[in-house]
């Protein structure tokens, strides 16, 4: 996968674009855009496995529900990572064609993708990309939600093996939604941080 032609395909679908070679040279890089702001974190293995959060939070007031709230606090903590300036997710997967591919359970983290926030940022790490949407959409559903689902202890057959997706009826299914972009949304500040590097799901 060439790094340098993906830049192009992206800055090309109008989005701002920045490479690294390694998941330290992307937070150091990020802790120096983002200061003295409000700051929302979507749920993420990438950002947590970088040390994002707690570099923000030195200087930032930042809310992600994955550290600080699990009990009552949790939805006012969802809303607090809503209501922020800045905002932080990964993604399922992204193709080499410019398509971006989440899947959501509770709609907060590709909620707050689409909408709401001055600036977005998406991380994505190199064992995210694959050629083409076709793709993307079955790393989203084959691999990536299995994973987290099985990582989450869920009761579904996926879990078990983190193999594919059974297309469970389960109570605990966590796939609830499907968001794709296609380009940049109109009106929107997103920059794609891409890192050269194997993390996350
Ligand atoms: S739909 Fe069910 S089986 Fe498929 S990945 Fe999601 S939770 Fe697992």
């Amino acid at each position: 996968m060439d790094f340098f032609a993906l830049k192009g395909t992206l800055e090309g679908l109008g989005y701002a674009v920045s490479c690294f070679a390694s998941a330290d040279e992307a937070c150091d890089y990020l802790d120096g855009q983002v200061d003295g702001t409000t700051v929302g974190f979507g749920g993420s293995m990438t950002l947590d496995q970088m040390g994002l959060f707690e570099r923000l939070s030195a200087h930032n007031e930042v809310a992600w529900h994955h550290k600080s709230h699990k009990g009552p606090g949790l939805k006012a903590e969802l809303q607090k990572a809503h209501a922020a300036r800045v905002y932080f997710s990964s993604v399922n997967a992204l193709a080499e064609t410019g398509e971006i591919v989440n899947i959501d359970n509770t709609g907060n983290r590709v909620g707050s993708t689409w909408y709401g926030h001055e600036k977005l940022f998406l991380v994505v790490r190199r064992n995210k990309i694959v050629p083409d949407l076709a793709g993307a959409i079955h790393r989203a559903r084959n691999v990536a939600a299995p994973r987290n689902a099985q990582r989450l202890g869920k009761k579904t057959p996926c879990a078990q093996k983190a193999d594919k997706c059974y297309d469970c009826n389960s109570p605990d299914r966590i796939c609830r939604g499907l968001s794709v972009f296609w380009r940049c949304l109109a009106g929107a500040s997103i920059e794609i941080v891409l890192i050269d590097e194997d993390l996350g799901y």
